[in-house]
């Protein structure tokens, strides 16, 4: 709902999936593009894919590159909770709608500005994403410290007795979907505790919380992590230090957007470098797909 919760704040309703709503009168999308570009796009989160979705509807040619293995992004990782089915069903849409459109797609080629410069695009759409923030912090890289897509994808399980650190919405998500399975949970942050997710449109805020409430799931804000260690993690709350025992941590620290690449081809080239989705900030889908469409757009207003 942070699209269309917007009417609730009187703001104009906009939509993650469908970049178009609320620019129907300003879009010109419905006629091909005047002048047919070749375009790179690299990463294939919905930023890359919504752009070679709408690259393609208006004609131009594309080659898609995607240094894993599969199209999806952090879609996968968005929707890896059990209780996101509708997530993974966009993504599946996404993934489908993408395969179709008859873009080159190059899977497990990660891009250099040599890739690009070999295959001499008109364009390149820099839409690689985020790496998830793991702070220097003392004990960090131990056993039983876990990054949080590692626990929910599977790849590492976690005892019964577990501390999530990182009060925002990943944090909190599988904070519920582990204490759903019985685990006893703890969710810390920095922040105090009334401040967790307190961007998030209201109807899901309370949604959440509500969730978070009936799975016994316990929330500390105000608390530093200090150092993580074999039986816990200290932390420092209210000028005191304290040991929270349990048997695993799992981080939920946030992102930070992967622009290396977009920084080198931006020098090179700033007219026909677009930088879309996390690859500009860390945000969310809708602003994926919203700086996709965007980018389309500017482009065709360079060339008309
Ligand atoms: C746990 C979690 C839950 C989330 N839940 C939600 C939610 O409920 N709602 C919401 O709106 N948003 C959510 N988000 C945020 C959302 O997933 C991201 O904002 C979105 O995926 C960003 O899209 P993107 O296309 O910019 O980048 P990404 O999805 O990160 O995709 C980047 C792609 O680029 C590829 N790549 C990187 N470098 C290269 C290279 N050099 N060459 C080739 N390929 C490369 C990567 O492999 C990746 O496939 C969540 C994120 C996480 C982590």
């Amino acid at each position: 709902m942070d699209g269309c919760g917007r009417i609730f704040h009187g703001l104009p309703a906009r939509c993650a999936v469908n970049p178009e709503l609320g620019y129907e009168t300003e879009v010109r999308l419905l006629q091909s593009a005047a002048q047919k570009k070749k375009v790179m796009v690299i990463g294939s989160g919905p930023a890359g894919m919504e752009a070679t979705q709408v690259l393609r509807e208006r004609g131009h040619e594309v080659i898609l590159v995607e240094k894993s293995d599969t199209l999806g992004g952090r879609l996968h990782d968005a929707s890896m909770v059990s209780f996101k089915g509708l997530m993974r069903n966009y993504r599946d849409y996404m993934i489908r709608a993408t395969q179709k459109t008859g873009a080159t797609i190059l899977l497990n080629t990660e891009a250099t500005k040599e890739l690009v410069d070999r295959y001499q695009p008109d364009a390149v759409f820099v839409a690689t994403g985020s790496n998830y923030i793991k702070p220097p912090i003392p004990g960090i890289d131990g056993e039983h410290v876990h990054m949080l897509a590692d626990v929910e994808h599977g790849r590492e399980t976690v005892g019964g007795k577990v501390v999530v650190c990182g009060g925002g919405l990943s944090g909190l998500e599988t904070a519920v979907d582990l204490a759903r399975q019985g685990k006893d949970v703890t969710v810390i942050d920095m922040i105090p505790t009334e401040k967790f997710c307190a961007n998030l449109f209201m109807f899901a805020y309370d949604a959440l919380f509500m969730e978070v409430k009936k799975a016994g799931v316990k929330l500390q804000g105000g608390s530093r992590i200090v150092e993580f260690r074999e039986n816990g993690v200290v932390v420092e709350r209210n000028g005191q230090l304290e040991t929270m025992t349990c048997d695993d941590v799992v981080i939920a620290l946030g992102l930070k957007s992967e622009n290396k690449l977009a920084k080198e081809l931006l020098a090179a080239d700033p007219m026909n470098t677009y930088v879309i989705g996390d690859a500009d900030k860390v945000n969310n889908i809708r602003y994926a797909t919203r700086t996709a469409y965007d980018a389309v757009l500017t482009m065709e207003s360079r060339i008309l």
